[in-house]
């Protein structure tokens, strides 16, 4: 019997890589036009035909290769970027497998020219599947230009794989604004079939996004607010959207240390900064940028997966939150008078115990920008660019109350009801109208939603116990609900097969009727989409918010409704989770126009 263990060619080996690096013309793009910044061009241009099945060119000024890396280049694993496996953990290129081009030219004709700045002559080689067919010695450009002809020729099963021409021309210019928006002073060009699709002049991050999203009836980047904070684990900046202008097509980036990423986690932080703010299913754009230590985060992982792990995600979870927040709050989006102490302690006994997450302390340097000379390999050039952070901190102290714009509202504010209905307050802004309501609802739901949390609901038992008969379907609803209910402050046994005995109540509730109650909450969630497991809970906490709540109709006096509008405030919203709108501002310019 002979061995039958052998080692694979390399030529099949790096098909076999390529599979993974390379599965369309957008990933073939992204490795080489990483390894252009690599590089240190300044201006790159992106060159394709048929979105890339054809041709994928891409042309660089930056600083070339020698006769005998511009050989080495395509061998697997050979890279200038690490030469220690430590170095994977202080990595600050693009690159550093060493496998892009090398799975490439497994499965393309390639055709690289490239010279260094003070070499006379430029190299030009030709391979095609891994095949050295050529190389000799050309009159060039300083830089590198790569061309990758018919990409998957000796694939066809990836060749089969591959989109329409329109949605694989879509994946290349995605992947190519998550490269342009990290490198605004960096100049590209993109071009399909003989037509500019993108002219990128070297620019500030704001101006980049202007021009890859706006249009020229149509500005984008004013309906964004800067974010911007610092601290000893990470620093973000970058850009959100104003509420108001949020739709349901919006654009969303997070990057670390210039790379894309998407992190479902990071999403969600910033998703409940904007909670109350939005109308259900909008959603708001985005252009974030964490700059990060290296050590703490983890890239060493698939090359093709933009989902990054971090050794803190906890932390820098809240930490995003309060930026977020301060983001929103600090260009007046909000209404919101402040988030705290001060309207805490008016809420009833029952929410004194509901803990807010403490939102981290932030430093921040408002004229922070990542770009200013992000030359990947020199992190001592970090340091000045952070300024003196107890400077920082003590103007932010100080201009607290000017960057906090928002309406003043004072126990002397003039409060006036109308049709037992509104609330009308003259505010800085001109008048708010707040629904009374959906305001109450917005107080209660926030309430019960932190008592879910906390468990520290209180609870009042009911002088004579009620029984509430159930239909079968109702019964199942109330089960799933039991255990929340109970960190609601309601306390119930089984009677009957169909029936409970409500014991207490949440002091909240009042003088409500009991079973009525139960019975709108319970048909509130049956309403409500159930796909979600989180949806039912919100359900029930905003329908028992609605029972609990104060009638439309109902007159107030001068003290209720300042207490009211002072705990409103304190909830940042400005719709229910149902859509429906709590305040509207009628603006100064709203009133002078109607005059
Ligand atoms: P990696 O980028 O992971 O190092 P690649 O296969 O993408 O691996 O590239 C291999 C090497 O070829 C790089 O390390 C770099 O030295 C060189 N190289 C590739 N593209 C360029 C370019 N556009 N300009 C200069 N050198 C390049
Ligand atoms: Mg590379």
């Amino acid at each position: 019997m002979t061995d039958i263990i052998h080692l694979l060619p390399d030529s099949v080996a790096n098909q076999i890589a390529a599979g993974e690096v390379i599965q369309r013309p957008a990933s073939c793009l992204k490795e080489l036009v990483e390894n252009s910044l690599d590089a240190g061009a300044s201006h790159i241009r992106v060159i394709v035909r048929d979105a890339g099945r054809t041709l994928l060119q891409v042309i660089d000024d930056g600083k070339g290769m020698s006769p005998t890396d511009a050989r080495m280049a395509f061998e697997r694993h050979a890279t200038s970027k690490i030469t220690q496996a430590s170095d994977l953990f202080q990595l600050r290129t693009m690159g550093f497998r060493g496998e892009a081009l090398a799975s490439i030219c497994a499965v393309a004709h390639v055709e690289l020219q490239t010279r260094r700045e003070g070499d006379e002559v430029g190299t030009r080689i030709e391979i095609a599947g891994s095949k050295v067919m050529n190389q000799d010695i050309v009159q060039c450009p300083v830089g590198t230009n790569i061309r990758v002809k018919n990409l998957f020729y000796n694939v066809p099963a990836r060749r089969k794989f591959l989109k329409t021409e329109q949605t694989e021309l879509r994946n290349l210019l995605a992947e190519y604004h998550r490269i342009v928006l990290v490198y605004p002073h960096i100049q590209f060009t993109f071009v399909n079939n003989d037509e500019i699709l993108s002219e990128l002049a070297p620019s500030t991050l704001k101006q980049r996004i202007e021009a890859i999203f706006g249009h020229s009836s149509k500005p984008y980047t004013s309906h964004l607010v800067d974010l911007a904070t610092q601290t000893e684990l990470v620093t973000i900046s970058g850009f959100i959207g104003k509420p108001e202008t949020v739709g349901k097509n919006s654009q969303q980036y997070m990057f670390v240390n210039g790379r894309y990423m998407k992190h479902s986690y990071f999403h969600k932080a910033i998703m409940t900064a904007y909670s109350g703010l939005l109308l259900p299913e909008h959603s708001p754009s985005y252009f974030l940028y964490f700059d990060i230590d290296p050590d703490a985060i983890d890239v060493n992982i698939h090359p093709t997966k933009t989902e990054i792990k971090f050794a803190d995600e906890q932390a820098i979870f809240q930490i995003l939150l309060a930026a977020t927040k301060e983001a929103l709050g600090k260009f007046n989006v909000s209404p919101s008078l402040d988030f705290g102490i001060s309207t805490r302690l008016d809420m009833p006994a029952a929410s004194v115990g509901a803990v807010p997450i403490a939102a981290p302390t932030l430093q921040v340097n408002p004229a922070y920008n990542p770009f200013k000379s992000h030359t990947p390999s020199n992190r001592d050039n970090w340091e000045p660019l952070y300024g003196n952070v107890s400077n920082v901190e003590s103007k932010l102290s100080n201009s607290a109350t000017s960057l906090f714009d928002y309406p003043q509202i004072s126990e002397t504010t003039p409060l006036i009801q109308c049709n037992n209905n509104y609330i009308l307050v003259p505010i800085e802004q001109g008048l708010m109208l707040v629904h009374q309501h959906r305001a109450h609802v917005a107080v209660l739901y926030k309430e019960l939603n932190d008592q879910l949390i906390t468990q520290l609901a209180i609870t009042q038992p009911l002088l004579f116990p009620e029984v509430i008969e159930l239909v079968e379907q109702d019964l199942e609803t109330l089960q799933t609900m039991l255990p929340d209910l109970e960190k609601l402050g309601f306390q119930l046994e089984q009677f009957s097969p169909r029936s409970y005995t409500i014991y207490s109540v949440p002091a909240l509730l009042g003088q409500k009727n009991v079973v009525e109650t139960l019975l709108q909450v319970i048909h509130g969630v049956q309403d409500t989409e159930q796909s979600v497991q989180t949806r039912w809970k919100e359900a029930m906490t905003l329908s028992l918010a609605q029972q609990m709540a104060i009638p439309q109709g109902k007159s107030l006096s001068d003290a209720e409704m300042h207490d009211l509008l002072t705990r409103f405030m304190a909830t940042t919203s400005r719709y229910l989770p149902n859509g429906q709108t709590i305040i509207t501002i009628l603006t100064n310019e709203d009133l002078q126009k109607r005059f």
